[in-house]
């Protein structure tokens, strides 16, 4: 059976591209760019690379990025304190704030304390209850599922009737995809660390999404012969081989994937930098709204 590795790097580049021409243009019009606040607290590696690659992005397609960098002991009142700030400053159409954040910060109030019409990470209760709800439309998907469903459409993967089975129920990933997927009329199986005989519900899936954050924990024979294998686990392994000591792997076993499904994204450049382009599209989305004046 053919199998395709699925070219995210390639897919990301292609939308840069699209966002960089409307930031052009947006800028021709109207003498304004899209703004984007990020917001790190402490010093974590991983996260330190995950905004330095977000505001390179902004950078590559002309979106102007405000960035915090601020101490692990931060208080809250004074993480709040910025994020009202960035609330209000009418160069800003989005904030983002990485996570995990430190335990004496309370994320669940930093998540509410961003502006609804900001939340370009689409966190905000607001976004998410409207998104879990039929009829409704959130203003903002979370990046990461919003990258799943781009790349499916891209691939002109049909959903509508057919099963999907997501592994993994994070409210940033597992639920908004499965609610994305359930919207498209998919038959939808949602695994969790408590899911019993999981190979047995993974091998029914059409579509895969493995979003559980565990290096190798789908095998090969978990997966249905044909089915589409979207891995979002972003995984890092003890590697003497590798300079680094460690090497990034996802949640399915790629090499034993690819003797069953059709197409697969590779980790950490499958849906890793599809996730930075739907970043860029929700700030671009943003800024369009502010400046047409239907926020
Ligand atoms: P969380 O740790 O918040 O959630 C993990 C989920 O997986 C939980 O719902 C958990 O179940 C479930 N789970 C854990 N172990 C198992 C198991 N053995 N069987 C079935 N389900 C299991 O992680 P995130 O959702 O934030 O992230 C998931 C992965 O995606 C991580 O590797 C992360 O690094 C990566 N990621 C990648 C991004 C990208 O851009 N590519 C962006 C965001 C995340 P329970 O609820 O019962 O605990």
């Amino acid at each position: 059976m053919p199998f395709e590795i699925i070219d995210g790097s390639k897919m990301a580049a292609e939308i840069r591209k699209e966002i960089k021409a409307e930031v052009e243009d947006m800028k021709a019009r109207t003498g304004k760019v899209p703004g984007l606040t990020t917001i790190l607290v402490g010093t974590r590696p991983e996260s330190q690379t995950y905004v330095r690659n977000k505001k390179r992005a902004c950078k590559d397609v002309g979106i102007a990025s405000f960035s915090y960098d601020l101490p692990e002991d931060i208080s809250q009142k004074k993480l709040l304190k910025i994020i009202k700030e960035s609330n209000r400053n009418p160069d800003v159409h989005g904030i983002l704030v990485q996570l995990p954040l430190p335990a004496h910060i309370d994320e669940a109030a930093v998540q509410s304390a961003i502006s609804v019409e900001k939340d370009v990470d689409g966190i905000h209760p607001m976004n998410i209850g409207n998104l879990v709800m039929r009829g409704r439309k959130p203003l903002f998907i979370p990046c990461t599922p919003k990258a799943c469903l781009e790349i499916l459409d891209r691939l002109k993967v049909k959903i509508e009737g057919r099963r999907a089975v997501v592994v993994g129920r994070s409210n940033i990933v597992g639920i908004p995809v499965a609610m994305l997927l359930l919207h498209r009329n998919a038959t939808l199986t949602l695994c969790h660390s408590y899911t019993q005989y999981l190979p047995a519900k993974t091998i029914d899936g059409d579509i895969l999404i493995a979003a559980a954050g565990k290096p190798g924990l789908i095998r090969g024979d978990w997966i249905k012969h044909g089915a589409v294998v979207i891995d979002v686990g972003i995984n890092s392994v003890e590697d003497p081989t590798s300079e680094k000591g460690y090497r990034l792997v996802g949640d399915v076993v790629f090499e034993e994937a690819q003797y069953r499904a059709s197409a697969m994204t590779p980790v950490p450049v499958g849906v890793g930098p599809m996730t930075i382009a739907m970043l860029l599209r929700n700030t671009m989305d943003s800024a369009n709204r502010f400046l047409s004046g239907k926020k």
